[in-house]
């Protein structure tokens, strides 16, 4: 498929001002602090109120590592966290240049989201989810501006990582498309265009890859350590696939093998039973203090 647009149509990002972030997990209070660093005024809200204490309390501290790496001034930060602002009613959006929804991954409270988020936008206002997999195209039609909808797929750690996948959606506007790609450019990131196809291209990849390490582990064919070393040291992978798994969060692995699955309905991507119990257990990763290895003493412990 190609996208024609005459660069002297082409929009950029200077009517964004103001930015929203839907959820204040792992993904939205790194998408806040870019976006803050960015010299954006940031909004950030969560259903879950504890939520967002915690998110500014981790933002706070990433920056103070990067304060300790001499990369950002004390004043920096400062100035920075004095962009970001929280809340639990949508009514803070009404002012949004752009809404980021980074909520759990799961199509109907994303879609309640929309349904809560739309009444109180502008017109003009755009909206980029960082769903992982859901379809941009589904998602955008459950709201009221499928041309100013689009896929913004940034990666975990947000503020290291320097790639953002970009996904239009069959209506997402190419001025949409040009107002974002634009606006990662500003944040100091590196985009790449994916089309709207499950799990995009980064996860497309990258999980089935994951899932396999499951099955390795699932079979017996070697324990926590082996495989990760195998893929650190034969492979050259930076972590292991596990400890990746277990950095990403479970819920989120599973949910993008369920979508994989599902949506291109073919038995290989087929989600590792033994990923499934741990989901079903609460074993979630890092995140929850357990998953394939235990984080909760001093140094994480394999538990396999
Ligand atoms: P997370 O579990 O850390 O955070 C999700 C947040 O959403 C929580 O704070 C939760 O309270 C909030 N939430 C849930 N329902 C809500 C609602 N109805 N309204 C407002 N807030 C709500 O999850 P995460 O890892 O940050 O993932 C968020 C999104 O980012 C998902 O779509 C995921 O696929 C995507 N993503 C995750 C990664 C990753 O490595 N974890 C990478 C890229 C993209």
């Amino acid at each position: 498929m190609t996208h024609q647009t005459s660069a002297t149509t082409r929009k950029d990002s200077s009517m964004i001002k103001m930015i929203g972030v839907i959820g204040a997990g792992q993904m939205g209070n790194g998408i806040a602090h870019i976006c803050a660093m960015s010299g954006f005024n940031v909004k950030i809200l969560d259903a879950a109120e504890p939520q967002l204490a915690k998110a500014l309390a981790t933002i706070s501290k990433n920056l103070d590592r990067q304060i300790a790496k001499g990369k950002l001034t004390e004043a920096d930060k400062a100035a920075g966290l004095a962009r970001i602002s929280t809340g639990t009613q949508y009514s803070l959006f009404s002012d949004c240049d752009l809404v980021i929804e980074a909520a759990t991954e799961n199509e109907v409270v994303k879609k309640q989201i929309f349904a809560q988020l739309c009444p109180v936008l502008k017109p003009e206002a755009l909206i980029a989810s960082n769903t992982s997999s859901i379809s941009i195209t589904r998602l955008g039609a459950s709201t009221d501006r499928p041309s100013q909808f689009m896929g913004m797929h940034f990666m975990n750690p947000v503020p290291v990582m320097q790639l953002v996948e970009l996904i239009r959606g069959i209506a997402t506007g190419e001025d949409t498309f040009a107002i974002v790609k634009d606006l990662v450019a500003r944040m100091k990131k590196t985009s790449v265009s994916a089309e709207d196809f499950p799990a995009f291209i980064v996860n497309r990849i990258l999980l089935p890859m994951i899932n396999e390490a499951v099955y390795t582990l699932y079979e017996g064919v070697g324990s926590v350590e082996s495989i990760d070393n195998a893929m650190k040291l034969g492979a050259n992978h930076p972590m292991g696939p596990l400890e990746l798994a277990d950095f990403i969060g479970l819920d989120v692995c599973l949910s993008v093998m369920q979508v994989l699955h599902d949506g291109l309905a073919d038995t290989k991507y087929r989600p590792c039973p033994l990923l499934v119990k741990y989901v079903e257990a609460g074993w979630l990763g890092r995140k929850t203090g357990r998953g394939f290895y235990d984080y909760t003493g001093e140094k994480p412990l394999p538990t396999r």
